[in-house]
């Protein structure tokens, strides 16, 4: 018998793993893979030597979330910014690029930097508070309320038809729409508009680091931690019921919300699961990776120093792009979401050698191989990236599917992250984590959603910490040295 288990070693089983450690409870983490990291795994996926983030490969919450700020997690290990925090290409080698500091940013949109600025700066300001409103319940009421006003008003602009009333150019609205694209939702959208302005401040307060690594460096800091506090982690063992699990007092699910239900829906009291029954799942994702000869030719130099780049266009042909995703199609020219990791990081290729990390937005249970689509993307904003390209390696929707049950369909949010299930995620509720019967969600399936924050982890570990066990809550979790 131990106090908790957590089934999955993904970023946010980790964390409620860690932070019930750390409470001085015993803890036993299940995973069915062979390795630990679930959304944040490196790999070798393409030639010997070139190790590629095989999920997540961008993590400005790993120094943006307040669980990481706790954990410490820029001591523990490298996290480099580049100089450029993302870069968006347009046809005719003109490019939006987003500084650290927002005023070089605004410096060079010119005729729409004023109004960029006018976006970005009071939010950015307040990051803290805008992260802090952004990755809990949001039905709680807000602790900064001036800051979730100008977020809401923000997001109400540039979430609706009104979304270009403050622009004149087409720069800077392709760098909104760029940010916003990540929620792979139909735009413009609240869902979307919360993403840009959330994702597009942090990148003009801590940036958008790279793991010195990959992201596994993430990960493996977390089961490090863990297992000095006490914790087991158990690999290549597929959880299908509670049968299968050491008995303990709390079980945390790092899991899709069908796949707790399947486990123990049981144990769910009767009108909560029929609550969780009615999550839905969104679109997806296809993953491509390039082991490259040299680095991507971009045509804009200031996208060779972008460790992020949003492939795609104008805001009208990413909407376009998106708007296809959402009705089921395969967009021609699909959005492209890419990072080339060594441009700060040359440990991930050998020498004088790169890695492109990318994935392309299709609809649910697409079985597309998206290789040739991304390519042409690259090329169109790099002409010559194909003569670059040493080997590549791709996962179809379906195929992200199968490497984790959790992205149902190739939603790699594991529930669609749409306004509405931004609000109830999974259940309308102040503590969405807690499911009842001493079960909680602690995945991105629960508040505040996808991206690796450990928030959900977090939020999850505090609500048994409370409800479960009667501890305190508040947990220290920096680094013992
Ligand atoms: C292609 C891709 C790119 C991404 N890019 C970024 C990015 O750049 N930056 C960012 O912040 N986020 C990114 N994300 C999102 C991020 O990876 C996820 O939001 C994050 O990993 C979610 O963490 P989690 O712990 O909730 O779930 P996961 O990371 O999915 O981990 C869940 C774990 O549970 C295990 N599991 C599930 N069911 C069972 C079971 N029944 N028994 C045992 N084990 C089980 C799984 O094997 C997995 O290891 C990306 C995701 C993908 C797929």
């Amino acid at each position: 018998m131990v106090d908790a288990v957590v089934v999955g070693a993904g970023p946010n089983g980790l964390a409620a793993a860690v932070t019930l450690a750390r409470a001085g409870l015993s803890v036993e983490v299940v995973e069915r893979n062979d390795t630990i990291g679930g959304g944040a795994r490196t790999a070798e996926l393409t030639l010997p030597g070139f190790h590629h983030d095989v999920c997540s490969a961008v993590h400005p919450m790993a120094l943006q979330s307040e669980f990481f700020r706790a954990f410490q997690m820029e001591r523990r290990i490298e996290l480099r910014l580049p100089e450029v925090q993302y870069g968006h290409p347009l046809d005719g080698g003109r490019a939006g690029l987003a500084h650290r500091d927002l005023e070089q940013t605004v410096a060079e949109l010119g005729v729409d930097g004023p109004a960029f600025r006018n976006l970005m700066a009071p939010l950015a300001r307040n990051a803290d508070r805008v992260s802090h409103f952004a990755t809990g319940a949001l039905l709680n009421v807000p602790q900064h309320p001036i800051t979730v006003l100008r977020f809401g008003l923000r997001a109400l602009e540039q979430g609706t038809g009104a979304w270009n009333a403050r622009f004149r150019g087409d720069v800077a609205p392709a760098m909104v729409s760029g940010v916003a694209a990540h929620s792979i939702q139909h735009m413009p959208s609240l869902a979307t508009a919360a993403a840009a302005l959330s994702l597009g401040v942090y990148a003009h307060a801590r940036g958008w680091p790279v793991p010195i690594g990959g992201s596994q460096a993430i990960v493996d800091a977390l089961a490090n931690d863990l297992v000095a506090h006490g914790g087991r982690i158990v690999t290549g063992q597929h959880v299908r019921s509670l049968g299968d699990l050491t008995q303990a007092k709390a079980v945390l699910f790092d899991t899709s919300v069908p796949g707790m239900l399947q486990i123990a829906g049981a144990q769910i009291p009767r009108p909560r699961r029929g609550a969780l029954r009615r999550f839905r799942f969104g679109n997806a994702a296809a993953k491509v990776d390039f082991a490259l000869s040299d680095p991507v030719p971009w045509t804009n130099p200031g996208l060779r120093r972008a460790g992020t780049v949003h492939i795609g266009g104008t805001r009208g042909e990413i909407a376009a792009a998106e708007h296809a995703v959402a009705n089921g199609r395969h967009a021609d020219r699909p959005y492209v979401l890419g990072s080339e990791p060594t441009v700060v990081d040359p440990s991930r290729a050998p020498e004088g050698k790169h890695v492109f990390w990318a994935y392309a937005h299709v609809p649910a249970g697409s079985d597309v191989d998206q290789t040739e689509a991304v390519t042409r993307q690259i090329e169109r904003f790099a002409p010559g990236f194909r003569d670059t390209v040493l080997a590549s390696s791709s996962r179809t929707a379906v195929e992200m599917a199968g490497y984790n049950p959790n992205y149902v369909g190739g939603d790699i949010a594991a529930g669609a992250a749409s306004f509405w299930q931004l609000v109830k995620r999974p259940l309308l509720s102040s503590d969405p984590w807690r499911m009842g019967g001493g079960m909680y969600l602690c995945s991105e399936a629960a508040a505040p959603g996808p991206g690796v924050h450990g928030m959900a982890g977090w939020h999850a570990a505090k609500s048994a910490l409370r409800h479960t066990f009667g501890l305190p809550v508040d947990v220290d979790l920096a680094p013992e040295d």
